[in-house]
């Protein structure tokens, strides 16, 4: 078979599979299996690539150093805990567009194009899109991982100075597309747009980085497809642009589940809140353990509403057994689900999901809310945010009209925390201060562990 349709070949298996893989993570009960068929996609692809002449007639060595190189740095880098995914992905999204972009300027610099195309057009947006995506993710990792100050970074003639950038980067672009000779209008591009990744994210809060983190994503999958259109490579033009979209959409419906917008995300707002408080005040009542272990015990409906605290505690395990036990006791066990619930989208699910908790037990926030008044107890596992009635009732709390799972419905609500630290709002939760509220302090996982040996003794 000709060479140039093997590789086609191979490349159109490796696009089907990238588009199973979406749909398979579209629902956490194929999801497992939507990121095999992606990954197996991303090895066609890899194989396909081997197969271009360009690459055979050349030395593999390169491509040997660098398949050690990234397996030394990918292989760690896949082992930091669950709550660091956000930042892991942020440096993921940084070198994906690295790549871009250095491909795009070498490819520049082999072809030396003397006049404007569509490959050369193509050529500067994938180095646009990809440097600013670089600073831009290396800078939402630094503040995820609290290397630098994770709150709202401003200054007097930011949004100047910012404008000016952009204007500049664009003038760049143009000058360069008209002129392509001009070696210093396409570096001059290339800066602005490096300087401007990271003049973008910083005046964003680190509450906020998930969403800017997708959209960040989205423009290194623009990149990669416009990379695609300057190689030839049909299976970098569609997965750099299932990538570019699927982005977008998540970014979308990460601002819907906070009632917010993008513009709202990216130019203000919410990070810049960060600390207000919104006047919540009182004494929270503390329960003890063989209390809620009591309660609990002859409930007939509980619902588990994990949360960030799960996560860094690792309770997941701890939750199931203890639900176990309690539907043992014929008690109807639910895990209610928020879509922002952590610090990625889907959080929580992959935990359960590790713990073997069925996803029928799963229930998301519009399922679970009409059923709260129902319910007998609701056990907070370490939110905050997710939980905040004054979204809904305070319409002048920063996040007011930000959906919640209604906890304060349930007829007692039980809430395990360390202490008294706020979310990560920032904001006090009149939630801690009701009536119906007990607060069960200490880690989630020993707290968890202790109720269902509390549990087993009523
Ligand atoms: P949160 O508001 O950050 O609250 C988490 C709570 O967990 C804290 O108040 C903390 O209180 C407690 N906690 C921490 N470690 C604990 C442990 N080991 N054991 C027990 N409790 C522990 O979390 P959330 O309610 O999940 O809200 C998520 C926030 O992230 C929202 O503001 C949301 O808008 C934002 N966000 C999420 C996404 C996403 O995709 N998931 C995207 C964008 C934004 P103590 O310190 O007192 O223990």
């Amino acid at each position: 078979m000709n060479l140039t349709y093997l590789i086609e070949a191979i490349y159109l298996l490796a696009s089907v599979l990238f588009i199973l893989g979406l749909k398979g993570l579209s629902h956490p009960d194929t999801a497992r299996r939507g990121m095999i068929q992606a990954a197996c996609g991303m090895g066609a692809a890899i194989v396909g690539t081997l197969f271009r002449p360009e690459v055979l007639h050349g030395n593999y060595l390169f491509i040997i150093i660098g398949l050690v190189l990234g397996s030394a740095i990918g292989i760690p880098m896949a082992r930091v805990p669950m709550t660091a995914m956000p930042q892991r992905t942020a440096l993921s999204h940084a070198f994906g567009a690295l790549a871009a972009s250095l491909v795009g300027i070498a490819e520049y610099t082999i072809q030396q194009p003397t006049h404007a195309s569509v490959e050369i057009t193509a050529l500067g947006l994938e180095v646009m899109l990809g440097s600013l995506t670089v600073t831009g993710s290396l800078i939402a990792a630094a503040k995820l991982q609290e290397l630098m100050r994770g709150t709202p970074i401003m200054f007097k003639g930011q949004q100047i100075l910012n404008l000016l950038l952009f204007v500049s980067m664009l003038t760049c672009f143009v000058l360069w597309l008209t002129h392509p000779t001009v070696t210093p209008y396409f570096y001059g591009m290339a800066g602005c747009a490096f300087a401007f990744g990271i003049m973008l994210v910083i005046p964003i809060g680190a509450a906020d980085m998930p969403v800017v983190m997708s959209l960040l994503n989205s423009y290194a999958g623009l990149s990669s497809a416009a990379t695609g259109f300057v190689l030839h490579n049909n299976v970098l033009i569609i997965a750099g642009t299932l990538d570019g979209f699927s982005g977008f959409i998540l970014s979308i419906l990460m601002c819907r589940a906070m009632n917010r917008s993008i513009t709202n995300v990216l130019f203000g707002g919410f990070g810049a809140t960060v600390g207000t408080d919104t006047g919540a005040t009182g004494t929270m009542r503390e329960v003890t353990l063989d209390d809620v272990a009591v309660q609990l015990a002859y409930a007939n409906q509980v619902v588990f509403v994990p949360v960030y605290g799960m996560a860094t505690s690792q309770a997941q395990h701890s939750s199931r057994e203890l639900g176990n036990l309690l539907e043992e006791r014929g008690v109807s066990v639910k895990y209610a689900i928020h879509p922002v619930a952590g610090r990625m989208p889907g959080h929580m699910n992959v935990l359960l999901a590790e713990a073997n908790v069925p996803y029928s037990s799963l229930y998301e926030m519009e399922q679970i809310n009409p059923e709260m008044p129902q319910t007998d107890v609701a056990v907070v596992v370490g939110a905050n945010d997710v939980v905040n009635p004054d979204a809904r009732d305070n319409p002048k709390s920063p996040i007011a009209g930000m959906p919640i799972i209604e906890v304060d419905k349930a007829k007692s609500v039980i809430v395990l925390k360390r202490g008294k630290g706020k979310g990560f709002s920032g904001l006090e939760n009149p939630l801690f201060f009701k009536p119906v509220t007990g607060m069960l302090y200490g880690d989630a996982k020993s707290t968890l562990t202790n109720l269902a040996q509390a549990v087993q003794k009523v």
